[in-house]
């Protein structure tokens, strides 16, 4: 018995929590200490990062948010640079993301990564579709749609013997961006996103319907509608609603150029018509002229990047 416990633990999979356990945001899950799943930041400030440092020898990134890939250029500053493995979608986000980092905290001593390092993720990239089984640090890993945002994975990770599954952010509902998860693939251990654990969410039919009449009854009554969105998922939600019930929006801040990259991943949306209508029915701000001074006059929706939309409006 003795003999087959041991062979059991070597074959066990040792898991260790680098951020993102207890709090939300800066995920990071080493598995083995060989592979990373996600290093992502905490946007606070001053912004936090994974504890420890780590040399892994692949990383797998679950989906292009700043929590969960916002880390990611400061593994590959040493001379052993891990592979980063993600979908199309997330490789391009996090490079969005890595550049926006830089723009903010560049140069100081909270920016755990430099412009080179961000220059060396083309060097280290592989993507991957889902339900392509691949190979990292000796582990045989795939993705699952998990219905969050475009280029969203449930990452499965198998030794060969145990079949660990690891979430990241998922939907259980469709959305109009991306459908729901779907994939319930096998696995003896699953590590879960658990931030609405507890919290039952309103049916989305019946949130979408109340969002749209308070847009209506705003514009309709001659009011300005401040919609702040996160730049990567939201807006673009926001925009196909908008889209689908004929309300007129402006899109400002960073969720224009993520517009413009999703529109490259169409095997990654739920509907790509839906998406080419809402960006054409959608007006880009560039800010030019005092632009937004215009706008903020008119009687419209605006929807903007979050942390943008205190000072821009003005
Ligand atoms: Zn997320």
């Amino acid at each position: 018995m003795d003999g087959k416990r041991q062979r059991c633990e070597e074959r066990s999979m040792q898991v260790e929590f680098l951020g993102g356990a207890g709090e939300i945001g800066r995920s990071a899950v080493l598995i083995d200490g060989s592979l990373l799943l996600d290093y992502g930041m905490a946007s606070e400030l001053p912004p936090q990062y994974p504890v420890d440092d780590v040399d892994p020898d692949a990383v797998v990134v679950s989906h292009g948010h700043l929590d969960h890939v916002g880390a990611v250029p400061a593994l590959l500053s040493g001379t052993e640079q891990p592979t980063v493995h993600w979908t199309p979608p997330t490789r391009e986000l996090a490079l969005t993301l890595a550049e926006d980092t830089l723009k903010l905290h560049g140069g100081s001593p909270r920016c755990p990564f430099t412009e080179n390092d961000v220059r060396r993720i083309g060097e280290v990239s592989a993507t991957h579709g889902y339900r392509e089984p691949f190979e990292a640090a000796g582990y045989e890993v795939t993705f699952y749609n998990a219905g969050h945002i475009p280029g969203s994975a449930h990452v499965l990770v198998s030794d060969g013997e145990t079949r660990l599954l690891y979430t990241g952010d998922f939907h259980t509902d469709d959305q109009r961006l991306v459908p729901a998860t779907s994939d319930r693939p096998d696995a003896d251990a699953v590590i879960c996103e658990s931030t609405y654990s507890d919290v039952s969410h309103e049916d989305r039919g019946d949130v979408e319907a109340s969002f749209v009449e308070t847009l209506r009854t705003t514009v309709w009554q001659g009011g300005t509608v401040v919609v702040p969105a996160f730049a990567i998922g939201r807006t673009q939600e926001i925009m196909l609603v908008c889209a689908a019930h004929d309300i007129d929006c402006y899109v400002d801040g960073m969720g224009q150029r993520v517009t413009e990259q999703l529109r490259h991943h169409p095997a990654f949306l739920r509907d790509a018509d839906a998406f080419r209508g809402a960006v054409s029915n959608a007006r880009f701000v560039d800010g030019r002229d005092g632009q937004r001074r215009r706008i903020a006059d008119q009687n419209a929706a605006v929807v903007t990047t979050s942390g943008c939309s205190e000072t821009k409006i003005r």
